[in-house]
């Protein structure tokens, strides 16, 4: 999956450092990233020194480390495209396997831009907010409000029947691939009646015997997404909520149309199906 490094791991612990030249540059415009596409098709972030050619330098904000390099956040308005082959892309398509770190690395950067840029005044007084110099916060010089990072959790379901799989699309979306069944945790529920409201809200299913499978981080949307494999309880008959899905129906192990793609939880999920590798009782766990 994209959040599994070839080497290491993200190392998200807070800084209070300056870029250096040679530190990696995460900057983001209206919906898009600055990188160099190479000519085999990989994908470069700029360094410092390669993003200030030129322009007064700003203040980049560190966001995390990976891979031995230092990541930075540009936090003034987005300059001019510099020199040396660099242009923007939109964040959104980016799930390149062959640069899955720097997919990864936007991504996350992205999760937090987003938090940073929509939480520059307080939400109680309006005050600008500041930034904490000792963890990652912001807080209000004038009533205290203190702001962290806000996470969405969701789930991600692979609703089964013996040998079968259910698979879905989503209706009016840019993503046309099939999907497992999701969607958003609502306030005062547990995610295991996230796991059985979703499902009944989107096929009209009953399901039993939750396995929880595994968790993944989906900066794009501000997720950390948790898969779940259930076993549907009663009639298998499906009922599609339109606004949300433009089709659902079960498939067989043997005759799967979608295949892991190396980088989402719900393609790794659809291929441990294939495999007949996924986790078949809930274990310890009550639910
Ligand atoms: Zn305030």
């Amino acid at each position: 999956m994209l959040q599994d490094l070839a080497v290491g791991r993200l190392e998200n612990e807070f800084r209070n450092i300056a870029a250096e030249s040679e530190d990696l540059i995460l900057c983001f415009h209206q919906g898009q990233v600055l990188l160099r596409r190479e000519a085999d098709g990989t994908l470069t972030l700029p360094t410092l020194s390669q993003m200030a050619a030129g322009e007064k330098p700003a203040a980049p904000r560190y966001v995390f480390r990976m891979q031995d390099r230092n990541f930075f956040l540009w936090t003034d308005a987005a300059p001019a495209v510099p020199d040396g082959g660099f242009d923007y892309e939109a964040v959104r398509p980016l799930r390149q396997l062959k640069s899955k770190e720097v997919c990864y690395a936007i991504m996350t950067g992205w999760h937090l831009y987003n938090w940073y840029r929509t939480n520059r005044l307080c939400g109680c007084c309006g005050t600008p907010t500041e930034h904490d110099s000792k963890e990652r916060m912001l807080r209000c010089p004038s009533c205290g409000n203190m702001i962290f990072p806000r996470i969405s959790p969701a789930v991600i379901v692979a609703v089964t029947d013996g040998d079968r799989i259910l698979l879905s699309k989503y209706a009016g979306r840019a993503y046309t691939h099939y999907a497992l069944l999701a969607g958003y945790a609502e306030i005062g529920e547990t995610i295991e009646q996230t796991v059985h409201r979703e499902v009944m809200e989107e096929v009209g299913l009953r399901v039993k015997n939750l396995r929880y499978y595994k968790s993944q981080p989906w900066g794009v949307d501000g997720n950390v997404l948790m898969g779940f494999f259930c076993d549907v309880d009663g009639s298998d008959a499906i009922h599609i909520d339109e606004n949300e899905l433009s089709m659902a129906a079960w498939y067989s192990r043997d005759a799967l149309p979608a295949h892991d793609d190396g980088i989402s939880l719900t393609r790794e999920m659809i291929r441990v199906f294939e495999e007949g590798k996924e986790p078949k009782s809930s274990g310890d766990c009550s639910f």
